[in-house]
């Protein structure tokens, strides 16, 4: 019988995105739940301050949403990444009038069954008007991706999709069909250049097909092999294990490559995940 060091109950997109990038990665991370052995890109400290200013300019617009006015924001945007992201957001052509929307749910957490999981996501955003649900992300990228790349992420799959199959709640009991849900990602350094994805019905169904498909893969995995593709080592914290280098990618290069811009995702689905 197959044995597993940790029993997985959950899917997330960060989790299902490690999968198929590397299912040597998802074991790691996932099963055997290693921690971050080995700094992602360098230079470091710069990278690991980015980060935490992307979180906390998170917390920012949440705060915001839930009813503190922005003046009282603007004060704990202090530092200038954090000043510029905060004036953009409140400038952004795209973000006007959002909190005249009918229902805002800001940080909300969905989930459903699949297969033998639960899939889970926090959205940053989930804002409903006139019949639209429109999932909101915020990104603090330092360079915009292409829509090619973000439209292929498992993030822009599982959002939507999950809103379809567990999003009735929020639509007076009824479930949403596809058509009415939007996925809009937001850049703070690109605030006039959202990415926006509209869905259909044939995409849903294509994504949740996916899902399915890989939850049941996963589920009856019995080796987890190392990518081919060694460009994704480079970036990768458990390279040391992999025998895979020693030596963080360099950051320009990774952006140069948008391989990596995930890196600086806010990963607050993990953080449900442990929690759910
Ligand atoms: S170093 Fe490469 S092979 Fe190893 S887990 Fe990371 S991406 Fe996968």
């Amino acid at each position: 019988m197959k044995t597993q060091p940790f029993q997985l109950t959950t899917l997330s997109q960060s989790s299902l995105q490690d999968y198929v990038d590397c299912a040597q990665r998802f074991k790691l991370r996932y099963l055997d739940r290693l921690s971050y052995p080995a700094v992602e890109t360098e230079p470091a400290l710069e990278n690991e301050k980015h980060q935490q200013e992307g979180e906390y300019f998170h917390r920012l617009v949440q705060q915001h949403l839930i009813g503190i006015p922005a003046e009282q924001i603007a004060r704990f945007a202090n530092t200038p990444n954090l000043q510029r992201w905060w004036e953009s957001f409140l400038a952004a052509p795209a973000l006007r009038g959002l909190r005249d929307f009918g229902g805002l749910y800001p940080e909300a957490t969905l989930s459903a069954p699949l297969g033998k999981y639960r899939l889970l996501a926090k959205y940053d955003l989930i804002a409903i008007q006139n019949g639209k649900a429109i999932i909101y992300d915020w990104k603090t990228y330092r360079k915009r991706p292409r829509n090619e790349w973000l439209s292929a992420r498992m993030q822009t799959r599982v959002y939507r999709a999950l809103l379809v199959n567990a999003g009735a709640h929020l639509n007076n009991g009824k479930s949403f069909e596809p058509e009415q849900i939007e996925m809009n990602y937001w850049f703070a350094d690109f605030p006039d250049d959202p990415a926006c994805f509209p869905y259909t019905s044939a995409q849903f169904k294509r994504d949740w097909d996916l899902l399915v498909k890989l939850a049941d893969e996963i589920d009856s995995a019995s080796s987890y092999p190392l990518t081919d593709d060694r460009q994704k080592c480079a970036f990768c914290t458990y390279r040391s294990y992999c025998e895979r280098g020693v030596r963080a990618g360099d950051i320009d290069q990774a952006e140069a490559e948008m391989e990596a811009e995930e890196l600086f995702d806010v990963d607050f689905e993990q953080i449900g995940e442990i929690a759910f």
